[in-house]
């Protein structure tokens, strides 16, 4: 038997709870993990309290990233003993997830654990700075370097934009975050950031071809304010696009991209390849310390998560939640 939280929806409603399971009823996968850690993302918060339809199987154990102890595995990547990480491909949504004891997972969704990432820190980091990661290699992919200009971050103090501009400003960016908290710029900029801007100013309707003023951007607002970056996104810059906070519509022209060979990078975290996987974590591994990464985290036990995720959807909680799971 292992412990787990268990969503369910049938004529009783939509309730989580933590119970008790038979290790036989764990789903497929190829390699059996004892949990060691998860965490509380947005999307785990919507699915343990309903809030938004994530899970679209039950019953559900939810958890969308984990770091495992690997006890059965009949892949050669993989051995009894090894730690391994997972962020993604589904699992907490239609495969059980990691706010569990135990998780029975496909190979091909999981990495192994970095040298130098100890499990705590990988979930304090979690999707939102994997996700935050990935951006920012996009960024660079397409060319934008530290010389080139201002970094524009929205959705600062989000998880995304928090991480965002950590990683940008200890990677030498000058970075200018755009939140709807101005009263927060003293937490902004002891993450990195230069500059402070009111969101209002990129939310609404704008202009399609505006004054060139940012480099390059880490988005995770979407709709105007995605339009508005991209018509004052400088010759050649990048934007890399990976939320929906204000809106999932854009009403942009074509004018950037073929005025000023704008690029408009879409990133998304949960099908990665393995080795942008790899590739984004080792980086983390890298950029961790002084890194916002740890210390901003709350712990909780798997008995604590229900009223977490609570806390979480009615914002009370900052930074990120990991789970201990043998806590
Ligand atoms: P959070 O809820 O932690 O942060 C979102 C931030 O966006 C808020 O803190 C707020 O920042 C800002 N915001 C909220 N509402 C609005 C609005 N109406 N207009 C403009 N800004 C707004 O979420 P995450 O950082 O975890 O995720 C951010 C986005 O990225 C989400 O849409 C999420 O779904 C998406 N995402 C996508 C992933 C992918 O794989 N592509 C992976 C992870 C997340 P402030 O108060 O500073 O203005």
């Amino acid at each position: 038997m292992f412990k787990a939280v268990v969503i369910n929806k049938d004529d009783a409603g939509y309730r989580a709870e933590v119970t008790s399971l038979d290790e036989s009823a764990l789903p497929e996968g190829n390699v059996k993990l004892d949990v060691l850690c998860s965490t509380l993302n947005y999307k785990d918060g919507l699915a343990i309290t309903g809030k938004g339809p994530v899970v679209r199987r039950f019953p559900m154990v939810p958890g969308i990233d984990l770091v495992g102890r690997v006890t059965e595995s009949t892949s050669d990547e993989f051995k009894a003993g090894d730690l391994a990480l997972l962020n993604g491909f589904g699992v907490g949504e239609v495969h059980w997830g990691g706010l569990a004891e135990k998780a029975s997972l496909s190979s091909d969704w999981l990495i192994p654990l970095p040298d130098g990432m100890a499990p705590e820190e990988a979930m304090s980091i979690g999707t939102a700075g994997y996700t935050a990661m990935l951006c920012v290699i996009a960024l660079e992919k397409h060319g934008v370097t530290p010389d080139k200009g201002d970094i524009l971050v929205t959705g600062a103090n989000g998880g995304v934009g928090s991480f965002a501009i950590s990683l940008l400003a200890k990677l030498g960016y000058t970075v200018v975050a755009s939140t709807g908290r101005l009263e927060e710029e003293a937490y902004l900029k002891s993450l990195g950031a230069s500059e402070i801007i009111d969101r209002s100013t990129l939310s609404e309707p704008g202009k399609p071809f505006q004054k060139e003023r940012w480099a390059g951007a880490v988005d995770s607002v979407g709709s105007h304010t995605l339009a508005n970056i991209l018509a004052s996104t400088q010759y050649g810059g990048a934007v890399a696009a990976c939320g929906l906070a204000q809106g999932a519509d854009l009403k942009a022209t074509v004018m950037p991209f073929i005025l000023r060979g704008v690029t408009l990078a879409g990133v998304d975290s949960v099908m990665r390849s393995k080795s942008d996987r790899e590739e984004a974590w080792s980086r983390l591994v890298e950029l961790k310390d002084d890194c916002w990464f740890g210390d901003i985290a709350t712990k909780v036990s798997l008995y604590e998560v229900i009223d977490s995720a609570s806390k979480l959807m009615a914002g009370e909680i900052r930074g990120r939640v990991v789970v201990n799971i043998a806590d």
